[in-house]
């Protein structure tokens, strides 16, 4: 297969000289930054940025920094060139590819770190992702500058840490969050979701039904949060494929969990099927 066409950089240097032309001529740079073996959540972020702005770049960093010890770092999937045929067929102007050497050279020492919104769900079973995430989106918004970066409603925690981070650093970039996109049966499209066998693909759809279940009881007046994270817990116990990591129902804006459901609240879990871990959430209200 021939490769793209599409203009690669790996240097922040090389990548600066492009940009730099850009603005140059008053062309305005929109930014989507992902860790590659790209899906259609990926790409609906691409085509939303592709439309708003008149230069797109996607970055494609598979970061070791976000990964614990015992996570999937090695085994993470990698396709750069059916990511570059993507990307180049949606139209983006410039794929950012460095490596760790570049982002995190010897002598490396200064991150990034979110504190409350960044401590529950994924920042108590993940600890230092979040660390990871900040230190490696500020090093891309550095990289790029850009007016506004994409990101997916998918990873609720990633975004609300990455608002915290662009107010608090005084970053000019707009956070433009898209919803998440789904295979038809719910399952949340995830490059993990590659991991998984037949049967297990069959069972992952309980994240869904969970939240479903969870989202029907709020509909129909149920503001017990409890009740809730009950209903979500016994949905995934029933499913004997998966296990369950944790459950929440957490005020949208501080991610504290609730007692009562009084504004908007964010659903979220994280459960395992087989080895594969799977996060996914609902916004209620
Ligand atoms: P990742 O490559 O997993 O780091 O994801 C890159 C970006 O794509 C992040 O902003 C994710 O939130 C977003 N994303 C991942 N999966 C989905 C999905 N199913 N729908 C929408 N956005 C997604």
């Amino acid at each position: 297969m021939a490769d793209a066409s599409l203009p690669t950089v790996r240097t922040v240097h090389d990548l600066r000289a492009v940009v730099a032309g850009w603005k140059r001529a008053g062309q305005t740079v929109a930014m989507v930054p992902t860790m590659g073996a790209l899906h259609e959540g990926h790409l609906s972020l691409v085509t939303l940025a592709r439309s708003r702005a008149d230069r797109v770049v996607a970055s494609i960093f598979v970061n070791p920094t976000q990964f614990g010890p015992n996570e999937d770092l090695a085994a993470y999937p990698r396709d750069m060139e059916r990511d570059l045929r993507l990307l180049d067929s949606l139209g983006v102007n410039l794929v950012w590819t460095p490596t760790p050497e570049i982002m995190y050279p010897g002598g490396y020492q200064t991150w990034v770190q979110v504190e409350a919104l960044a401590k529950p769900l994924e920042g108590a079973q993940r600890p230092g992702h979040f660390r990871g995430v900040a230190t490696v989106v500020a090093k891309l918004f550095n990289g790029v500058q850009p007016a506004k970066a994409y990101f997916g409603q998918k990873d609720a925690q990633q975004v609300a840490v990455i608002r915290q981070m662009t107010r608090d650093l005084n970053f000019p970039i707009e956070i433009v969050v898209c919803p998440t996109v789904r295979e038809p049966d719910g399952l949340a499209m995830s490059s993990r979701n590659a991991y998984l066998g037949p049967e297990q693909r069959q069972a992952a759809t309980v994240l869904y039904r969970a939240l479903s279940a969870a989202r029907e009881a709020y509909e129909s007046g149920e503001r017990d949060a409890e009740k809730l994270r009950a209903l979500m817990r016994a949905t995934i116990a029933a499913e004997p494929l998966a296990k369950m990591q944790y459950v929440s129902c957490a005020d949208y804006d501080t991610l504290e969990e609730l007692d009562q459901v009084t504004g908007k609240a964010l659903l979220s879990m994280a459960v395992f099927v087989g080895k594969t871990r799977l996060i996914d959430n609902f916004v209620l209200g």
